[in-house]
């Protein structure tokens, strides 16, 4: 039955990737349904490919593509692990040997399926998967005791949500030519001499992407389409609620000691419904680039990270390579496409010079006459001095464009 074989040869050399996904598509459904005939099979002939459109995939396609399917093989391997331990139970003579052999050969097993049913319980969920310093002031607001200092730590963490999504939203958008709305108000404050941003400024951010008109109609996979959950009217009533009392807070208007516990579990329950709606930043890891070598011939950035997401800040050095380069010592955030996005000036990463601790310090104030930036510790209350910034925040929309004399 030759005439039933019909071979397709590529015109061009195709990497794996690219070979993985028209051998996935030929497969589909999506491709064989159009050739069902009457009786059930699927019949492609030559003359059915000549006037075929074909999709071409590009790089971010394949990107997730391949993490998907090696997800799944990941997956696939571990399920086949298990049944091996449990087939491995009926080859010993000796029951107790075979047994205690099941059991030991079960415990990765079992471990695996600990961690992932910890992914599926939210509060832990929270605490192992977002960026780091978020993910840090939850873990505190989750140990705290329902007392004055649980509802300030519960504010503080609302506050820096914000901020991490109002700069990662400013981040992408200046990727994209996009306007970056209020920051303007923002560096006008600075180039006075004026207050850093607070939570208002970050909500306003934040809420600018969720609803301003260019951002809304942009492609499905758009990192910024995420903004627009932050306009549900749960999620901006939960937003609004947190920032009146971190107001009244900040102006010692704050709860009597007999509405404490309640006052806390009511900011709590708007926190979570802020960081459910945030909890796309998962796609978003956040790395601490360690060191970064440029390639010339090879057109590559070796890297060697560290991977901020968690609770944990002492983590191993991954390495890896991008196809731009990659400035060392500085904060990213990888997009779903694995495109790197550079944090500073908003943010800086490193470790801090009165704990030790490495981690992100958020833009807090600017100082017009020393021309001196201060950092605030997003995940503490420590901060930091840098010098000689007016450049580079002019350059990103933190300052004023320069005035042409
Ligand atoms: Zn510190």
């Amino acid at each position: 039955m030759t005439d039933a074989l019909v071979v397709l040869r590529p015109v061009r050399e195709l990497d794996q990737r690219e070979r993985l996904f028209y051998r996935r598509y030929f497969n589909s459904e999506a491709f064989t349904a159009r050739f069902v005939g009457s009786d059930g099979i699927a019949w492609l002939r030559p003359w059915n490919l000549s006037g075929l459109r074909i999709p071409r995939p590009d790089k971010a396609t394949l990107h997730a593509l391949s993490e998907l399917t090696s997800a799944a093989r990941q997956f696939s391997l571990w399920s086949h692990e298990a049944e091996h331990a449990v087939h491995s139970y009926f080859k010993w003579d000796n029951v107790a040997v075979a047994r205690s052999h099941m059991i030991d050969a079960g415990r990765l097993t079992r471990q695996r399926r600990e961690a992932g049913s910890l992914i599926d319980a939210r509060d832990s969920r929270l605490r192992t998967t977002l960026p780091f310093p978020l993910a840090t002031r939850w873990r505190a607001v989750q140990a705290a005791p329902y007392d004055h200092s649980a509802y300030t730590l519960v504010l503080e963490c609302a506050e820096a949500v914000l901020a991490y999504c109002a700069v990662l939203g400013l981040v992408l958008a200046r990727a994209d030519g996009l306007p970056l709305g209020p920051l303007r108000q923002q560096a006008n404050r600075f180039a006075k001499g004026g207050s850093g941003p607070t939570f208002g400024t970050w909500g306003t951010i934040v809420s600018y992407f969720a609803t301003a008109k260019p951002f809304r109609g942009l492609p499905a996979d758009s990192p910024l389409v995420h903004f627009a959950g932050l306009a549900r009217p749960e999620v901006s009533e939960a937003i609004a609620a947190n920032k009146r009392r971190r107001d009244h807070n900040a102006h010692r208007r704050r709860p009597s000691p007999h509405e404490t516990r309640s006052a806390v579990e009511d900011a709590k329950n708007d926190l979570l419904i802020l960081l459910e709606a945030v909890e796309w930043l998962v796609d978003f890891p956040l790395r601490h680039i360690e060191r970064s070598r440029w390639d010339t011939f090879e057109k590559l950035s070796h890297l060697s990270f560290r991977e901020l997401m968690g609770d944990h800040n002492v983590v191993p050095l991954h390495d890896g390579t991008v196809d731009h380069i990659i400035e060392a010592d500085s904060p990213y955030a990888v997009d779903q496409f694995g495109r790197y996005h550079l944090l500073r000036p908003f943010f800086v990463s490193l470790p801090c010079d009165k704990c030790g601790q490495l981690t992100v310090f958020v833009i807090d104030a600017w100082d017009p006459t020393t021309e001196t930036a201060t950092y605030l510790a997003l995940d503490h209350a420590h901060t930091i001095e840098l010098a000689n910034q007016r450049g580079t925040l002019e350059q990103v929309g933190l300052l004023p464009p320069p005035t042409v004399p």
